[in-house]
């Protein structure tokens, strides 16, 4: 059985997309779907415009490509926005081809503006999640960056060298290398603060740190232990090596009087320091107290000094 154009007349009516036959001027026949979507009747559309369906922004595209569908070429699922009956503005898609003979233009096209509406609904979401998680990651990073830096002075703190000296500790416990713990405490630093007041005090301290972190190599770490005194890991340092690392951060301090305001101020630190050839992953503690206890006879042996203490394991010892 072979079809006829009047059999396709019933899919014509039927169809939720819309057909529309025009010259490239004006609308010559549509399908209910078309008024149905344009809020038209059959008498207001035909002989209407072409140009007067298009919202006014988006018809100097449609007008080329009617320009394109005239030279012979097809449109498909072309997008841009009509104005309704209504007035409304809404979205539709359109495919398009011509009959150069009869000059007539074939096209067919949907309402797509809530597929739009939803894909930009999406579309903010998606990029108000990725802001978010952005924020989130830098609100994190600026928070653990806060509570492992010491304000004062910008070092790392007691909280996050503690933390530091353990995986130190673990790495040098299965490499099975030395590993030293410096701890510096400023000389009569009471009397600095005392001389020039407790807000000049605060500036040697920041004049200290910056002078100790410029003697440390970049493997070292440096933090302030909490109010004048400081300490340092050296990885993979035997005690001899670790007598002389010292020496510099100390030097690096006493090398030259502090021009701070009017009058220079002599600085000078004390330090332990202890290095441990075998270190065991529960070292901390006792490498820390082993420094500090160098470091209280370097006080006692005349201060400005590095004194070299030996590891004492509280674990051996038990
Ligand atoms: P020593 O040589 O025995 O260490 O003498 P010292 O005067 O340094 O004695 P001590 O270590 O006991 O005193 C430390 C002083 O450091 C006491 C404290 O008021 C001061 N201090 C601690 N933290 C800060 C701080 O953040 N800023 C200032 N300006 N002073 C501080
Ligand atoms: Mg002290
Ligand atoms: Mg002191």
């Amino acid at each position: 059985m072979k079809l006829t154009l009047a059999d396709l007349q019933p899919l014509f009516e039927l169809s939720v997309d819309m057909f529309v036959i025009s010259s490239f001027d004006e609308v010559i026949a549509v399908n209910p779907a078309f008024l149905s979507a344009f809020g038209y009747t059959q008498e207001e559309v035909i002989g209407r415009d072409l140009s007067s369906y298009v919202y006014p922004e988006d018809w100097p595209l449609v007008e080329e490509r009617i320009a394109e569908i005239r030279r012979g070429g097809t449109t498909v699922m072309f997008e841009f926005r009509c104005v309704i009956a209504s007035g409304e503005v809404r979205w539709f898609q359109w495919s398009a081809r011509a009959d150069l003979e009869l000059g007539r233009m074939y096209i067919s096209g949907r309402d797509v503006t809530n597929r739009r509406i939803d894909a930009e609904r999406l579309q903010r979401y998606a990029d108000l999640l990725e802001r978010t998680q952005r924020e989130l990651k830098e609100a994190i990073e600026e928070l653990t960056r806060v509570a492992n830096t010491d304000q004062l002075t910008g070092l790392m703190n007691r909280r996050a060298f503690e933390l530091r000296l353990a995986e130190e500790l673990s790495r040098a416990s299965r490499s099975g290398r030395p590993i030293a713990v410096a701890m510096f405490d400023v000389d009569r630093f009471k009397t600095i603060n005392d001389t020039h007041g407790h807000p000049m005090g605060d500036i040697v301290l920041r004049e200290l740190a910056r002078r100790l972190d410029s003697a440390r190599r970049p493997y070292d770490v440096l933090a302030r232990w909490g109010g004048e005194e400081f300490i340092a890991i050296f990885p993979e340092t035997s005690a001899d090596n670790a007598k002389v690392a010292a020496e510099r951060f100390a030097l690096a301090v006493s090398a030259r009087p502090m021009l701070l305001g009017r009058v220079p101020i002599d600085v000078r630190v004390s330090g332990g320091v202890v290095s441990v050839d075998k270190p065991q992953d529960d070292d901390e503690l006792d490498l820390v107290a082993s420094a500090d206890q160098a470091l209280r006879a370097a006080k006692e042996n005349g201060r400005d000094r590095i004194e070299t203490g030996t590891f004492t394991s509280s674990r051996s010892a038990a």
